[in-house]
């Protein structure tokens, strides 16, 4: 038996047409210094959706409101009926909050599939680029990759035991470039420019996804069309923004 969903999250779920679910955490562990995974069970297939898919968890922001957080989901175990995700521990909000304190048998209201970034099957390279939020999306789409195909990944971690690894079909030509933040602010862009400069691009026709910090995903956006990247080789999903908390619709603000 499932505990009762709030109304307001069947309200949204049923605007964006999308499941409305009371989840319950199966489990929860810290993956490295930067990185929880929470394991969460119900209706996992239908909230999961497809690889580039996220869910929004409504979380408490004090004692006395509530707000959405949106994460990528990492995997789907359709037996289990589960859905993973990984989730950025290093600054304080309300979704880390959650992440630190579930425990097994909490329940939480999730509403999803969320997202319009699906994995583009016609690209003969996959680039990802981004952080320790944006690991476990870049791994569950990679994982999707047809054979014979590429995935490349530059991300930066906070601390270097964050380089979580995943094991892929040897058909899949894989590149990682783990770059160390060594301190440096999460809207500053330096590390990402530079794993992205030491890496020759392949000649024929990929993909890049852009999944992170707002600055730093904008100025990545304009160093891959400068090496000669056309802008629908390019989908840009701003996850956070640095000094400013997301709203209560999970998104961070695009103002300039
Ligand atoms: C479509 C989508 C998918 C996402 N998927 C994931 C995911 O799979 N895993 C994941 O960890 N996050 C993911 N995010 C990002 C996550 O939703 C935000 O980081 C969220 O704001 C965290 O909420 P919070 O309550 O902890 O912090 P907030 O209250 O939003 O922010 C508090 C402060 O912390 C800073 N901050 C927020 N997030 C980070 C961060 N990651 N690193 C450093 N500083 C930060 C903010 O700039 C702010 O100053 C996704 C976001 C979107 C829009």
């Amino acid at each position: 038996m499932s505990a009762p969903q709030h109304q307001s999250s069947i309200d949204l779920a049923t605007r964006l047409k999308v499941n409305a679910r009371s989840c319950t955490v199966a489990a929860r562990r810290q993956l490295s210094p930067s990185l929880m995974e929470v394991v969460l069970r119900g209706d996992a297939t239908s909230l999961a959706g497809v690889p580039g898919n996220d869910v929004m968890v409504l979380v408490n922001a004090n004692d006395e409101s509530s707000t959405r957080r949106r994460y990528s989901v990492r995997a789907v175990d359709d037996s289990a009926d589960t859905f993973t995700l990984w989730i950025a521990i290093a600054h304080d909000g309300p979704g880390a909050r959650w992440a630190k304190s579930a425990s097994e048998g909490d329940t939480v209201d999730v509403v999803g599939p969320r997202g319009k970034i699906p994995l583009d099957e016609s690209a003969d390279w996959h680039l990802f680029i981004g952080d320790v939020a944006s690991l476990g999306t870049f791994y569950r789409m990679a994982h999707a990759i047809d054979a014979p195909g590429r995935a490349i990944f530059i991300v930066e971690l906070d601390d270097p035991s964050d380089a979580l690894t995943a094991t892929f079909d040897e058909s899949l030509g894989v590149t990682a470039i783990f770059v160390d933040r060594n301190a440096r602010a999460h809207d500053d862009s330096t590390g990402l420019m530079g794993g992205l400069a030491a890496f020759t691009l392949p000649p024929d026709e990929g993909h890049t996804y852009l999944f992170g910090e707002f600055h730093v995903m904008r100025e990545l956006k304009v160093a891959l069309m400068d090496r000669g990247i056309r802008s629908e080789q390019i989908s840009l999903k701003a996850f956070y923004r640095i000094g400013q908390a997301n709203g209560a619709n999970g998104e961070p603000s695009k103002d300039i």
